[in-house]
């Protein structure tokens, strides 16, 4: 089969450096008894270093064009590879494991949708149908780095208050553009988020809907006050006491959202 033309608005740039393709490996900590799912295959440069090294591998890749061409290259009886959108793909439905590893070089347009549905998915669905257990994926550096930036600094913004309110995030490394083909503009960082250690946000908010409506809001104007932007919920914003609303959303910490959220809910 010829490899087809690649497309930028699937943010198709593969893997090509062995070096990094290893170490990213070896970042995701396989184990012989895994149950992995890799979030965008492509033309199979990690997909093909994982087969064989665990239980089984599920993977999820939106372009039909690749899909041949995939299957040629791995007939691992223990491969399963669906040809779907992952943020519209029913993981409930389709893989049924006790404990999931979440892999992927992610495409760069929907890296936030992905992060939060796995994210959401974690949480809510830690049944005993299916237990994801970390999420280990490559993203532009600018987004990793906002997603762990600490309160009071100018990157602290919605990502990293959403993705806190469930695991503590931790970067690992960087991967030069000179790593893909073709070269993307930018540098990108593996990030891994792990669910193993519940940190119980879900079951101090009120109203998850709510939470989350409170955070954008009030980053919607980050310079403005709390005072001024929380009259979108409430008509006199002095009225609140659990943080003083002189503050900016970006010296609020997750404890902080969680409870002013709360006595909004309330009110
Ligand atoms: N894993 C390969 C690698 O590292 O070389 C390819 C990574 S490339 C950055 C992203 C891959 O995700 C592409 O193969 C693209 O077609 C696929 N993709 C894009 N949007 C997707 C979506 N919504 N659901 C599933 N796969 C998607």
């Amino acid at each position: 089969m010829t490899f087809p033309k690649l497309k930028k608005s699937l943010g198709q740039n593969f893997l090509k450096d062995e070096f990094y393709i290893s170490k990213i490996i070896e970042s995701f900590n396989l184990k012989p008894d895994d149950t992995v799912l890799e979030i965008g295959p492509g033309g199979g440069a990690l997909t093909k270093r994982i087969t064989g090294r665990v239980k089984k591998l599920y993977a999820v890749e939106i372009d039909q064009r690749l899909i041949d061409n995939l299957e040629d290259k791995i007939s691992d009886d223990d491969f399963v590879l669906f040809n779907e959108d992952f943020l519209k793909f029913d993981l409930v439905e389709n893989i049924q494991e006790e404990n999931i590893k979440i892999v992927g070089n992610l495409p760069y347009h929907v890296t936030s949708p992905i992060i939060f549905k796995v994210m959401e998915l974690a949480s809510e669905v830690n049944n005993d149908k299916l237990k994801i257990q970390s999420l280990t994926i490559m993203i532009q550096k600018e987004v990793a780095e906002r997603i762990v930036a600490k309160v009071n600094t100018k990157a602290y913004g919605v990502i990293s208050v959403f993705t806190r309110f469930f695991c503590e995030p931790e970067i690992l490394f960087d991967i030069p553009p000179e790593a893909f083909f073709p070269k993307p503009k930018i540098t990108s960082s593996i990030i891994r988020f792990n669910f193993t250690t519940g940190n119980g946000n879900l079951q101090k908010v009120k109203d998850m809907k709510h939470f989350r409506s409170v955070v954008k809001t009030t980053f919607l104007n980050r310079r403005k006050m709390l005072r001024n932007t929380l009259k979108a919920f409430i008509d006199d914003p002095g009225l609140i006491t659990t943080v003083e609303v002189t503050k900016r959303p970006e010296n609020l910490s997750v404890a902080d959202f969680i409870s002013l959220s709360n006595e909004i809910y309330l009110l």
